[in-house]
C-alpha cells in the first residue's frame, strides 16, 4: 500500500503541484490572486488552465466540472469532457482560461426564491482561485462560485467569501489599533461529522429511509445507547473496511481526515478533519459526505446523515469549530502575555456581542425539518441560543463588570481596572456538552448545526456579526493610542459584557429552568424552522447583511424563500410516505395477522370445545382497536395534509405544518408503533430498529 504522504493531496491541483507546474511568473500571480485577491488575467488562466489539463490528464481525467453550491445546500457539477475534435477526424484535449474562470451552466432548475427568472435562466459560475481544483471519479472539479445573469449570488460560497472578507476588513482594522501591520485573518473551520451506517438491505425495505432518509415509523430497540458500550467501541469489521477507504479517498483529495470513532448511538460513528479556513473547510466537508454516501455502497452498506434517522436514541450532529486566525496566531488564544490579553478580550467581547446581537440569526442559519427533531431533545442543545466561557473566562467576565479583582488560577491579585491584565490559563477543563456556543480552549465550538447542513450559513453569519462587534470597536477606538488606548478599550470591553451578560450561561442547557431563565433574559427561543426563518428577513438582518456587502435584500429574501419551500416539500413528502406505508404496508400486514389470529381462535375452538381462548381474543381486540386508531388517525392526516397544501402563504404553510400535521404525523406513528410490538415478526413489512441498528 502506498505510503499516506505519498497519497495525501495526490488528487489535488495545491499550492505544491501549481509550483512544479507552472511558469514562476504566473505561479506568482496565481498566488497573489489566491492570497491577495487580486483578479485573475485571462493570459494567465490561460496557462493556469493548460497545466491543469495536463496535470488531470496524467492522472486520468477526461472531463472537467465547475463545482459549485447551489441553494440546495448539496453540490453540484455538470461534466464536459476535455474533447476537441479535429478536421482531420482525430481529436485533442483542451481546455481554455475561459473554461476554467467561468461557465454557464442552465440553472433555471436549481432553487432561486425567484431570484432568476427562467426567461434568463442562465447562471454563472466562476472560479474561487482560493479553493484548490481537484480530481474526483476521473473529472477535474473547479471550486466555483454560482451568481445569476444579472450578479445576484445563488449559491451558498459567493456570501461565505464576501462575509471573509468582511471580518478580514474589520479584524485589521482592531488589530492595527493593537500596532500590526495589515495582515491575511481568515475564519478557520474544523467540521466534526456525524452519521449512521446501516446495512443496504435493510434500508432497502424501508421507504421512508429511502424517501426521507429517516425512519417515521418504528418502535423503540429492546436495547438502545443506555449501556454507553458503542461511544468510542471497537469498529465493526465492514465499518473498519469501509473507513479506510474514505480515509484514503479523503486524504487523496487533500481532505485533512484526522479522527473517527463510534458515537453514542449504535450504528452511528463520526469523522473529524484537521481544520483549515472556512472557505475550504466546507467544501472539505461538502466532499467528506458525498464521499461517505458514495463509498458505503462499496461496503454494503448506507450512510444516513439526516440529522435524526431514529427517534428515541441520539440524532447526528456537526459541530463547527470555528476561529480567527492571523498568519500564525489564533487571535482566540488567550497568549501569555498581558496585551496578547488584551487583545484576546476585545475579540471574546467581539464573539459575545455578536451572539447575543444576532442569535436568532445562527438559530435560524441551522434550522432545518431534520434538526427539528433533534434540538432541544436533550441530547443536542436547545434551540436556545447561549455561550458556554467555563470556569476562568466567566470569572474574568464577572470581575472585569463588576470593575473587582480577578485572582487567577495561581491566585494572583490582578486589577482589572488597570492596564495590566492576568496571565491566564486556556480553559480546557470542563466541556459543558449541553451548550450550543462553547468557548473550547482557543476557538468557539458551534454545536447546533445538524448532520446534513451545509456550514457555510452559519459561517457566513458568525463571520458577518464578528465583522459588525469589530467595527464597531475600531469605530469608538479609533485616534486612540497608548494607555489611553488601553483604558479606553478595557471601559470598552467591560460595557459590551455587561449589555451582552445575558448570553453567557454556563448551567445545564438541557433543564427546563434553563428554558424559563432563558425567557426572563429575553433570548429567542424558537423550537421550530417555522418559527427560527422569519429573522432572516427582518430589517434588522438585512442591514447587517447589507453594511458588510454580503447578501443584498434581494438575495435575503430569496434565500428566506428557498428554505421555506424546502422545508414545506420535505414535509409534504414525509406526509405522503407516512400515508403510503400505512395504507399500503402496514394497514394489509396487520389486517392479515388479525385476520390469522382470528382463524386460530376458530381453529382452536372447534378443535377443542370449551377452550379458553382468552389471550387470543383479548390479542384480536387489541389489534383491532389498534386498526382503528391507525385508521382515524390516517384520516386525519389525509384531511389536513390536504388542506395545507392549499395555503398559498409558504410561511403559513410551514407554521401550519410544524404545529398542527407533525402532532398527527406523532399520533400516527404512535398508532402504528404501538402494534409493532403486538404483530408476529414475520409479518411485519419492514425492518425494525433491532434489525437495522444492530447488523453485524
Ligand atoms: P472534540 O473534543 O470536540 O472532539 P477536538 O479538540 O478534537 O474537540 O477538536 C475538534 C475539531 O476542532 C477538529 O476538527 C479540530 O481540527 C478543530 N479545531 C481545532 N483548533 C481549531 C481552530 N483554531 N479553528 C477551527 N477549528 C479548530
Ligand atoms: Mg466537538
Amino acid at each position: 500500500m502506498a505510503k499516506v504522504s505519498e497519497i495525501y493531496g495526490s488528487m489535488v491541483f495545491n499550492e505544491h503541484t501549481m509550483q512544479e507546474r507552472l511558469p514562476s511568473a504566473t505561479y506568482k500571480s496565481l498566488i497573489k490572486t489566491m492570497k491577495e485577491g487580486k483578479p485573475l488575467e485571462i493570459e494567465v488562466a490561460n496557462v493556469v488552465a493548460h497545466a491543469m489539463k495536463e496535470w488531470a490528464i496524467e492522472k486520468g481525467a477526461t472531463h472537467f466540472t465547475h463545482w459549485f453550491q447551489p441553494l440546495t445546500g448539496i453540490t453540484s457539477e455538470k461534466h464536459d469532457s476535455f474533447l476537441d475534435p479535429c478536421s482531420d477526424g482525430r481529436a485533442i484535449m483542451s481546455f481554455s482560461g475561459k473554461e476554467l474562470i467561468q461557465g454557464e451552466p442552465d440553472a433555471s432548475s436549481f432553487p432561486s426564491g425567484g431570484l432568476r427568472a427562467t426567461f434568463e435562466a442562465r447562471g454563472y459560475t466562476a472560479w474561487d482561485p482560493t479553493s484548490y481544483a481537484f480530481i474526483k471519479d476521473e473529472v477535474l472539479c473547479i471550486p466555483t462560485a454560482f451568481c445569476s445573469y444579472t450578479g445576484e449570488a445563488l449559491d451558498k460560497k459567493t456570501p461565505l467569501l464576501r462575509s471573509m472578507s468582511a471580518v478580514e476588513e474589520q479584524a485589521n482594522r482592531v488589530l492595527a489599533l493593537f500596532g500590526e501591520p495589515r495582515q491575511r485573518i481568515v475564519p478557520t473551520l474544523g467540521a466534526e461529522q456525524e452519521y449512521f451506517l446501516v446495512s443496504e438491505k435493510a434500508y432497502a425495505k424501508r421507504q421512508d429511509l429511502i424517501m426521507t432518509g429517516r425512519t417515521l415509523f418504528g418502535y423503540a430497540p429492546c436495547k438502545g445507547q443506555e449501556l454507553d458500550e458503542h461511544y468510542f467501541g471497537a469498529i465493526r469489521p465492514t465499518v473498519n473496511e469501509f473507513m479506510k477507504e474514505l480515509d484514503n479517498e479523503l486524504w487523496a483529495l487533500g481532505v485533512p481526515a484526522r479522527t473517527k470513532h463510534n458515537e453514542v448511538a449504535p450504528a452511528q460513528h463520526e469523522l473529524a478533519p484537521i481544520f483549515t479556513n472556512v472557505n475550504r473547510g466546507v467544501d472539505e466537508n461538502l466532499l467528506t459526505m458525498e464521499k461517505m454516501r458514495l463509498l458505503a455502497s462499496h461496503h454494503g452498506l448506507v450512510c444516513l446523515q439526516h440529522e435524526k434517522p431514529f427517534e428515541g436514541i441520539n440524532g447526528s450532529g456537526k459541530h463547527n469549530n470555528w476561529s480567527l486566525s492571523a498568519g500564525k496566531k489564533n487571535l482566540f488564544d488567550p497568549g501569555e502575555s498581558p496585551m496578547d490579553n488584551l487583545r484576546f478580550l476585545v475579540f471574546l467581547a467581539g464573539v459575545i456581542q455578536a451572539v447575543d446581537d444576532y442569535q436568532e440569526l445562527l438559530r435560524m442559519s441551522v434550522a432545518s425539518a431534520g434538526n427539528d427533531h433533534r434540538l432541544g431533545a436533550d441530547e443536542a442543545p436547545p434551540a436556545i441560543i447561549s455561550i458556554f466561557l467555563g470556569d476562568e473566562l466567566d470569572a474574568i467576565v464577572d470581575a472585569l463588570i463588576d470593575d473587582h479583582e480577578y485572582t487567577n488560577a495561581e491566585k494572583v491579585a490582578m486589577d482589572l481596572g488597570v492596564a495590566v491584565l492576568p496571565n491566564f490559563l486556556k480553559d480546557n477543563t470542563d466541556r459543558n456538552r449541553t451548550s450550543p456556543f462553547a468557548f473550547t480552549g482557543n476557538k468557539f465550538e458551534f454545536r447546533m448545526p445538524g448532520s446534513g447542513v451545509n456550514l457555510s450559513d452559519c459561517n457566513m453569519i458568525l463571520n458577518t456579526a464578528m465583522a459588525k462587534s469589530l467595527k464597531d470597536f475600531a469605530d469608538a477606538m479609533e485616534g486612540k493610542a497608548g494607555e489611553e488606548f488601553e483604558a479606553a478599550a478595557i471601559d470598552y470591553i467591560r460595557d459590551v459584557l455587561t449589555a451582552h451578560q445575558r448570553i453567557i450561561f454556563n448551567g445545564n442547557g438541557y433543564s427546563e429552568e434553563w428554558t424559563r431563565e432563558a425567557e426572563r433574559r429575553g433570548l429567542a427561543n424558537h423550537p421550530t424552522t417555522a418559527d427560527a426563518l422569519p429573522c432572516f428577513v427582518e430589517p434588522k438582518s438585512i442591514a447587517l447583511f447589507e453594511e458588510f456587502g454580503v447578501l443584498t435584500e434581494t438575495e435575503v429574501r430569496s434565500r428566506y424563500e428557498v428554505k421555506l419551500e424546502k422545508y414545506n416539500k420535505l414535509l409534504n413528502i414525509e406526509a405522503r410516505t407516512m400515508k403510503r406505508m400505512v395504507r399500503r404496508a402496514y394497514l394489509p400486514a396487520i389486517n392479515s395477522y388479525a385476520a390469522e389470529v382470528a382463524g386460530h381462535i376458530n381453529a382452536i375452538r372447534s378443535a377443542c370445545a370449551g377452550a379458553d381462548t382468552d389471550q387470543q381474543e383479548e390479542l384480536l381486540r387489541r389489534l383491532l382497536l389498534g386498526i382503528k386508531e391507525i385508521d382515524t388517525q390516517l384520516r386525519a392526516l389525509g384531511k389536513l395534509h390536504h388542506e395545507t397544501l392549499e395555503i398559498e402563504s409558504e410561511q403559513e404553510k410551514a407554521n401550519t405544518y410544524a404545529h398542527e400535521v407533525i402532532p398527527v404525523m406523532d399520533r400516527l406513528r404512535a398508532a402504528v408503533d404501538g402494534l409493532e410490538v403486538l404483530v408476529d415478526r414475520d409479518h411485519w413489512p419492514v425492518p425494525t430498529y433491532n434489525d437495522i441498528l444492530f447488523y453485524v
